[in-house]
């Protein structure tokens, strides 16, 4: 269809004065220096008014699309999430880097809604975060009462019944485009294909809207699986994996609570710190376990995959699914959680017989067999690839990847085969001539020659076949049997107490003498560790000291501030530190992600750590109050805004900054005050010679900065 209503485009030297805008901002209240791939086209097309469907991989860098455009436009930008954690830590991170911004949902009381929509109706939100719901109540109001800059709707897949998370609330939100006719709506979702990405912009009824679409690709975590690990070993994979991020947060995730609970107990009663979450929980119990793990109190979150939509923590370093996802999608959303930062992370997937046996029973029951069958083979075809995992991932979501990644098992370790003929035989011989009424685990007692009351009470102890593979371990017989079965060459009987059946084609291959390749199983790469109780491990370089050190300033800070850790600093803004290693407050503001407010609120406490590490005295030479205003003011922050996140009032900044001048420590003073400020207060300073002046001027300058004025007249009539 023909645009009939084309959005005019802004102009070249427009556009050059938005973006260097736009940068400014980003310098300011996010600390960084550059754009990523899309985020700067995004926001000038949203800018130039034009709707938009945002899809970025988790992590992708999805919520400056919105927030810098809000910031720039008049009015406020309203951001239709679905999940009220969510809302709550978006929030919280853009307070804290010293943005207004708010939420309004059901689960707040409705004083502090009222509050919110008072802010509102004030022009003190830039932000506000709204649930679906809630939006419905309030369009109205709003559109005669406020100035909406934008609408960003977060998660937008849920608006399709296409998608993998349909919310029937979501579609309340197709009344957006004739409420707002004129505001842009920016579409923004993790899920990436075509069917839904279509359907999204139709159902919102979005008007010629521009598709963003970044790759999927996360280079940054590291992809690995592990197949027939038994549960111990799992255990000890999952310790060794703390121990090597001993500072740092991961997610376990389990198939049944019972599961889940097994390892919670097991890593606590290893002194590890971890929580539980799974749906069977009180949703109280459950929330505390959540807020404990976000905040840094907990390290290892053990939990079903109930657990982790909506969270946002960026410091994730490590996620290990102790069983096999259902489908890839699952897999890569669990996954893409950690890393969100950009620094390395490391994934393990494990698979075991005995998930396949579950899983296909799940989709034999599910009410879509076919289709999720199909899904649960593409899992189990990436869990088996002998080809770089990234490669086949990016290819399941449409990409193409034309080189190997170097940062999976299947890349830095290619599997070993080996001809399985003869063992695949001796199998297969053995659950035939056992009538094929035993499970896995009874097949394989039989073949390694183990002696118990069932097996000898059914006579299989006496079967030809008994003892043959003694040679191989439980485990590796295990291993082999599930590349039978993803083979089809036997299959499991779930109505039949899921005994082993040779299929057709395993009959056939019985009876050949051709070589059948089997994947050698690697068992090896665990770490010793699950014995001994977790200590604190001694760092031992000052890069790994300055890192704990930091780390634990974090923290404190954090809890002083009722603040996640990662909302103070990111650990990517703490690796900067430590390889920077900053000894001045103009050399930490260039650190990545440094924002303004949080310079001001705590450049100097991490400065100091930073200086200690070093040997070098704590601060610089004078760490008065002044001293460090002057600093900020010398860095190009105002004093309102230095007041402002110090969360003081502005007569304390411009005292410190009258007191300066005063004793000749500062003179450059158009950082402080504009030349037709200044020209002002004289003015007024020759109409009221008396005390009236400060009544006067303060009634048209911020506090403090009249008697400022003076300071500085007297200073330069000195000279
Ligand atoms: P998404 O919503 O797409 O999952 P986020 O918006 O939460 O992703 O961003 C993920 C992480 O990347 C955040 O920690 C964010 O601060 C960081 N980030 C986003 N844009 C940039 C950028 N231009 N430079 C540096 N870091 C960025
Ligand atoms: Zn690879």
């Amino acid at each position: 269809m023909p645009d009939s209503n084309p959005k005019p485009e802004p102009t070249a030297p427009q556009e050059a004065t938005l973006r260097s805008q736009a940068l400014a901002l980003l310098r300011r209240f996010y600390g960084f220096t550059s754009f990523r791939s899309m985020q700067e086209d995004v926001i000038l097309h949203t800018l130039g008014g034009g709707d938009s469907v945002v899809l970025m991989p988790t992590g992708g860098g999805k919520s400056l699309c919105y927030q810098i455009p809000s910031l720039m436009k008049e009015g406020c930008g309203i951001v239709v999430s679905p999940l009220i954690a969510l809302m709550n830590d978006q929030v919280q991170a853009l307070v804290a880097n010293g943005i207004p911004a708010a939420a309004i949902h059901s689960c707040q009381d409705e004083a502090s809604n009222r509050q919110i929509a008072d802010r509102l109706f004030a022009g003190q939100v830039k932000l506000l975060y709204i649930s679906p719901e809630r939006l419905q109540q309030e369009v109205a109001r709003w559109s005669t009462d406020i100035k909406v800059s934008l609408i960003a709707i977060d998660e937008a897949h849920c608006i399709s019944r296409w998608g993998h998370d349909f919310r029937p609330a979501y579609t309340q939100l197709a009344m957006l485009k004739s409420h707002f006719p004129r505001v842009p709506i920016m579409a923004l979702t993790a899920t990436a294909d075509a069917l839904t990405r279509d359907d999204i912009a139709q159902q919102l009824r979005l008007s010629s809207p521009r598709f963003f679409i970044t790759s999927f690709d996360r280079p940054n975590l590291s992809l690995k699986v592990c197949s027939s690990l038994s549960s111990k070993e799992r255990l000890k994979q999952i310790a060794a994996m703390i121990e090597r991020h001993p500072h740092d947060a991961g997610i376990v995730y389990a198939m049944t609570r019972r599961e889940v609970e097994t390892i919670y107990r097991s890593l606590t009663a290893l002194g590890y710190r971890a929580a539980l979450y799974h749906a069977g929980m009180a949703p109280a119990a459950r929330d505390e376990m959540q807020r404990l793990w976000v905040s840094g109190e907990k390290q290892v979150m053990c939990a079903t995959v109930a657990f982790g939509m909506g969270i946002d923590k960026s410091n994730i370093r490590w996620v290990i699914h102790n069983n096999l996802p259902s489908n890839i999608e699952s897999y890569y959303q669990e996954i893409g959680r950690a890393g969100r930062d950009g620094l390395p992370a490391e994934t393990i997937l494990n698979y075991n017989f005995a998930d396949l046996v579950t899983l296909r029973h799940f989709a034999d029951e599910s009410g879509m067999p076919e289709l999720n069958h199909e899904k649960l083979q593409r899992m189990i075809d990436f869990a088996e690839a002998k080809i770089c995992r990234r490669r086949m991932l990016l290819s399941y979501f449409g990409e193409v990847m034309d080189h190997d990644c170097g940062n999976c098992d299947v890349c830095s370790n290619p599997p070993e085969r080996f001809d399985g003929l003869m063992l695949i035989k001796m199998a297969l011989s053995a659950i035939i001539r056992m009538g094929e009424k035993e499970g896995h685990k009874m097949v394989i007692d039989v073949l390694r020659g183990m002696s118990g009351a069932q097996l000898t009470a059914r006579g299989y102890h006496l079967i030809k076949t008994y003892g043959a593979g003694r040679e191989v371990a439980f485990g590796d017989w295990k291993d082999y049997l599930t590349q039978m079965l993803q083979m089809g060459l036997v299959e499991v009987a779930y109505n039949e107490g899921n005994a082993l059946k040779v299929t057709p084609y395993g009959r056939q291959v019985l009876f050949s003498s051709e070589p059948f390749l089997l994947a050698r199983p690697r068992r090896q790469h665990l770490m010793r560790g699950a014995k001994r109780v977790a200590v604190e491990p001694v760092a031992s370089s000052p890069s790994e000291r300055l890192l704990a050190a930091l780390k634990a300033l974090r923290s404190k800070v954090a809890k002083k501030e009722h603040l996640a850790d990662y909302m103070v600093f990111s650990d990517r803004t703490l690796q900067q530190m430590v390889e920077r290693w900053p000894v001045a407050i103009k050399e930490l503001y260039g650190v990545e992600g440094m924002s303004n407010h949080k310079l001001v609120r705590y450049g100097f406490a991490f400065l100091q750590e930073l200086r200690a590490q070093r040997g070098l005295p704590k601060d610089s030479d004078d760490a008065s109050a002044t001293s460090r205003v002057l600093a900020f003011v010398g860095l190009g922050i105002t004093p309102l805004e230095i007041a402002g996140h110090q969360g003081v009032k502005s007569t304390t900044i411009y005292g410190h900054l009258t007191r300066a001048i005063t004793d000749g420590l500062f003179d450059d003073f158009k950082l402080v005050i504009t030349r037709q400020q200044y020209l002002r207060c004289m003015q007024l300073r020759q109409l009221f010679p008396g005390p009236e002046y400060y009544i006067e001027a303060e009634k048209e300058m911020p506090g403090g900065l009249p008697r400022m004025a003076l300071a500085i007249a007297e200073r330069l009539t000195r000279k």
